[in-house]
C-alpha cells in the first residue's frame, strides 16, 4: 500500500478532515511513492487553535531560556536522526543525495543558532534624552504564524521560518509545497517527543486552500512566505485585506557577471556551481551569464566541456551529477520556456532538450542548457525558469555589464568575479541585489540576511534580525518625575 502522510497538528498525526489525498509523485521515475493529506479549512482551524494555546503557554511566552532550551533539543535530535529525512526528501524531489545529505546534516544546526540568540536576547534601552522619563523596548511574540514554503529546499526553508519564530516565542502552523510535503510533516513527527504539542504544525494540500485558509485565519498574525513572485503576490494581497505583515521571500534573475581579470577556473566553478548543481531549481540560482566580449566564446566552451561530463542519473546515487527536475508541472514549464526561446531566435550553445536516462525513462530530466544571442525583450532573460538554464550575454564596458546586471524584475542575488577587490566592491555597490557574491557563489550562512530586492519580495529571513521579524516592538515608558498640571 503508497505510504500515507498525514496532517500534523497537537502533536500528532491526523487524517485530513476532507478524507482526500494528493499523490506525491517520485520525479526519478515518474510515479506515485506517497500519499499526502489534502487538508482544508476544518484542518487549518485545527492547527491553528493548537498553535494558538500552545504559544499563550506562560513559559513558552515568556521565558526565552525555556525556549532556548526546546531549541537545543531539536537541533540534537535532528544531529542525531536526520538521516532518517535524507530518503523521504529525495523521493519527493528528486535532490541529489550528496546535496540532501550536507542540507540534513546541517539542519540541527540552524535551530542550535537560534537557540543560542534566544537565550541572548536583551531588554534595550532607548535613548530618549528626555528628563524625568526613560523607556525601554519590549520585544512582543506574534503568537500564531503561518510558513509557506516552497518545493526546492522544504526543511531548509523551513528552519530558517520555525527557528527564529519558535525563538521569538511563537507557535507556527507550516502549509509546505504540494510537490514535497512528505519530509516536512515526517520531521514534525521526528520531534513529537520533543516539542511541546501545538508548536509545529503541518497542514499539507494546496495553497489555494490550505494556504489561503492560514493566511485568512484570524489568529494567524504573521505570515512568512518563500515561493514564486505570482504566488507572492497573492498571498500579500490576501493577508493586506486582513491588515496582515507578510515576508516575501521569491524568485530571482540573479546575473553572474565576469571581468576580464577573473580567476576564469574559480568563476568556472562559480558559475556551474549557481545554475546547474541544484538543476538551477534555486532561488539564487545564477540565470544570466554577464561576461566580458574578449573571453566570452573561450569561457563558455569551457562551461560546455565540464557540461559533457555530468553523470545524469538516480538522485539516491551518490556517483549522480544531475538528477531530474523536481515535478512535472517544472519539468514542462522549463521544456516550454526552452522551446519559446527556441522561436524567438535564442541560439542553444548546449542542452536544450529532455533527457530520457537508462533504468529511469519516466523520470523527469532536462539537459543543462546554455543559450546564446539572446535580447532583452526575450522571455527566457526576463522571467525565471527555476531549471537549468544558462543565459549568456557579453558586454565591452562596466556600465554595461551593471545596467546588464540591472536589466531584470528581480534583486534576489548577483555574482562578480574579478581579481581586484577594490574594483569588485565598487560594481557590487551598483548592482540591485539583496546579496551580492564577489568570487564566491551560492552560500548561506545564518549571520547573513537572505532576500530580496524589486520582485524579489520583501522583508529578510537569517541575518541579525531574523528573531525580532518574529517579534513586534512594544515601548514601554517610565515615569521617573511627578506629571506637570497640563493646564497649570
Ligand atoms: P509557488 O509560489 O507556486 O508556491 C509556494 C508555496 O505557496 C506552496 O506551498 C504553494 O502551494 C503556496 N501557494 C501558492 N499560491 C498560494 C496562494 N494563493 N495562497 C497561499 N499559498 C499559496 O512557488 P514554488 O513552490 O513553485 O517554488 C518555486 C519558487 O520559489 C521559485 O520562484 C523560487 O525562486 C522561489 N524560492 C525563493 C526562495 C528565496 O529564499 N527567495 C527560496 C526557494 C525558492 P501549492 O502546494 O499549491 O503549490
Amino acid at each position: 500500500m503508497t505510504r500515507r502522510f498525514q496532517n500534523f497538528i497537537n502533536g500528532r498525526c491526523i487524517p485530513p478532515n476532507s478524507n482526500d489525498w494528493i499523490d506525491s509523485v517520485n520525479p526519478a521515475t515518474g510515479e506515485v511513492w506517497a500519499q499526502i493529506a489534502r487538508g482544508n479549512v476544518v484542518d487549518v482551524r485545527l492547527a491553528v487553535e493548537s498553535a494558538k494555546r500552545a504559544s499563550e503557554q506562560h513559559d513558552w511566552r515568556y521565558n526565552p531560556t525555556y525556549r532556548s532550551k526546546i531549541l537545543h533539543d531539536i537541533a540534537d535530535r535532528l544531529d542525531r536522526e536526520h538521516q532518517k529525512l535524507i530518503e523521504i526528501e529525495i523521493n519527493d524531489n528528486g535532490k541529489r543525495v550528496r546535496e540532501v545529505k550536507a542540507q540534513m546534516s546541517g539542519l540541527g544546526d540552524w535551530y542550535r543558532h537560534f537557540a543560542v540568540a534566544s537565550a541572548q536576547m536583551e531588554v534595550e534601552n532607548l535613548n530618549l534624552n528626555l528628563d524625568g522619563v526613560s523607556a525601554y523596548l519590549d520585544l512582543i511574540p506574534y503568537g500564531v504564524v503561518g510558513a509557506i514554503t516552497a518545493w526546492n529546499s522544504p526543511l531548509m526553508i523551513a528552519a530558517w521560518k520555525v527557528a527564529p519564530a519558535l525563538a521569538g516565542g511563537n507557535a507556527v502552523v507550516i502549509k509546505p509545497s504540494e510537490f514535497a510535503s512528505a519530509s516536512t510533516v515526517f520531521f514534525a513527527e521526528l520531534l513529537s517527543d520533543t516539542v511541546p504539542d501545538g508548536l509545529i504544525n503541518v497542514v499539507t494540500g494546496y495553497g489555494d486552500e490550505v494556504g489561503t485558509a492560514i493566511i485568512e485565519s484570524d489568529e494567524v498574525k504573521k505570515v512568512s512566505f518563500t515561493g514564486s513572485e505570482i504566488g507572492g503576490s497573492r498571498v500579500a494581497t490576501t493577508a493586506a485585506k486582513h491588515v496582515k505583515p507578510v515576508t516575501l521571500e521569491l524568485g530571482g534573475k540573479s546575473p553572474q557577471i565576469v571581468f576580464r581579470d577573473a580567476d576564469l577556473e574559480n568563476a568556472i566553478n562559480g558559475i556551474m556551481s549557481g545554475i546547474f548543481l541544484s538543476n538551477g531549481q534555486s532561488c539564487v540560482a545564477g540565470s544570466r551569464l554577464i561576461i566580458h566580449d574578449e573571453i566570452k566564446h573561450s569561457f563558455v566552451g569551457r562551461l560546455k566541456e565540464k557540461l559533457e561530463q555530468l553523470q545524469f542519473g538516480d538522485p539516491l546515487s551518490e556517483d549522480t551529477d544531475i538528477g531530474p527536475i523536481a515535478n512535472k508541472p517544472q519539468f514542462d514549464k522549463v521544456l516550454s520556456m526552452i522551446d519559446r526561446a527556441k522561436q524567438e531566435g535564442v541560439k542553444i550553445i548546449a542542452g536544450g532538450s529532455k533527457k530520457v536516462v537508462s533504468g529511469f525513462e519516466g523520470g523527469f530530466f532536462v539537459e543543462p542548457t546554455i543559450l546564446e544571442n539572446v535580447s532583452s525583450s526575450n522571455e527566457i532573460w526576463r522571467h525565471e525558469v527555476f531549471g537549468p538554464v544558462l543565459c549568456v550575454r557579453g558586454f565591452s564596458t562596466d556600465d554595461e555589464a551593471v545596467s546588464l546586471a540591472n536589466d531584470t524584475d528581480y534583486g534576489l542575488a548577483a555574482g562578480i568575479w574579478s581579481v581586484d577587490e577594490k574594483f569588485a566592491n565598487k560594481i557590487a555597490a551598483k548592482i540591485d541585489a539583496g546579496t551580492v557574491y564577489i568570487n564566491h557563489y551560492r552560500s548561506v550562512n545564518v549571520c547573513a540576511p537572505v532576500g530580496g530586492v524589486k520582485k524579489s519580495g520583501y522583508g529578510r529571513e537569517l541575518g541579525p534580525n531574523a528573531i525580532r521579524d518574529f517579534m513586534q516592538e512594544k515601548a514601554i515608558w517610565l515615569g521617573e518625575a511627578a506629571m506637570p498640571d497640563p493646564f497649570g
